[in-house]
């Protein structure tokens, strides 16, 4: 038996070293293409309900590998997530997000407000606030042209210190948005804690709005609740016309999705704004 067990833990350890090997492979590749200048950031228009005008955009991130071809971000943010790559990755998003902004002047286009998706990791990092000071700094744009987009999972983390970075953030007038809103725990008491600017509806919850009526049910307590408690709120995974008619019926101030736009490289970006005009 004894015997058994020694080989048992052997295997364990091997295992273990594996497991550790495959993470800094993997860490390497994302490390190497973030040296390499491989990814991209691509941009969806948001628009206002009430006036249809494109009034911002989300960067989304995009890795565009020569050996690979194009990776989703649902499968590297994880890794780079689990290695701690996020930090100087997201320092990347947000460096570029920020410039390419600032950009959008230069191409003719009137500020809009640029969305950048944060990690956890991110924003718990000590030098968070002050790397985004120095950005706005660097890039020379307006605080209030900034909104970052958290998923609930940050909240849960550390509540004190989620709260401040959320006063110094605000106070320099960037909007903090809820991503993801109502997939992760507990959301009705993080409401009644942090003060939010914009609440994002999940896509999961917009699908099928119009016939399904547990989405439509869900989809307007949130956007009147929202009303109530003086958030806006954005809905994302808008497809149809259907969809950006209920929406609006029942008041929800943003809409992002495929009905309007895919995410766009930057030119595309640009040009496609220049031709709704
Ligand atoms: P997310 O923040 O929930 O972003 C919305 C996702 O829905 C995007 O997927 C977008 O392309 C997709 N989408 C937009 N409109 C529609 C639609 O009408 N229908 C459908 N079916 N999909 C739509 P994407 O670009 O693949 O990004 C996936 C996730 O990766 C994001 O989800 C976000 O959590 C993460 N991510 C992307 N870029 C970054 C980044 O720069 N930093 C971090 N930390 N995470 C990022
Ligand atoms: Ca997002
Ligand atoms: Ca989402
Ligand atoms: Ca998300």
């Amino acid at each position: 038996l004894y015997g058994i067990l020694e080989i048992l833990e052997r295997k364990v350890v091997q295992l273990e070293e594996c497991r550790i090997i495959l993470l800094t492979k993997q860490d390497l590749e994302l490390a190497k293409a973030l040296k390499n200048n491989e990814f991209k950031l691509y941009y969806q228009p948001q628009v206002d309900l009430k006036t249809g005008e494109i009034v911002g955009a989300e960067a989304l991130i995009r890795w565009i590998s020569p050996d690979k071809g194009n990776i989703s971000p649902i499968e590297f943010i994880p890794i780079a997530e689990n290695t701690g790559l996020i930090v100087p990755l997201g320092q990347w998003v947000l460096k570029t997000a920020c410039t390419q902004a600032v950009d959008w002047k230069l191409a003719g286009l009137p500020p809009l407000q640029i969305a950048v998706n944060i990690s956890a990791q991110q924003l718990e990092h000590e030098d968070f606030v002050a790397d985004i000071i120095d950005i706005l700094a660097q890039t020379g744009l307006d605080p209030k042209q900034l909104k970052l987009e958290l998923t609930e999972s940050v909240l849960v983390r550390n509540i004190n210190l989620t709260l401040e970075k959320f006063k110094q953030l605000q106070e320099l007038g960037i909007e903090i948005a809820i991503d993801d809103f109502g997939t992760g725990y507990a959301s009705l008491s993080y409401i009644q804690n942090f003060l939010f600017d914009i609440l994002k509806i999940d896509r999961c919850f917009i699908k099928d709005i119009t016939q399904n009526h547990k989405n439509s049910a869900i989809v307007s307590a949130i956007i009147r609740l929202s009303r109530q408690l003086n958030f806006k709120v954005i809905a994302e995974g808008v497809e149809t016309q259907l969809e950006r008619d209920f929406l609006a019926h029942q008041g929800c101030d943003l809409i992002q999705g495929y009905l309007i736009s895919p995410p766009l490289p930057f030119e595309q970006f640009c040009e496609f704004y220049s031709n709704r005009k």
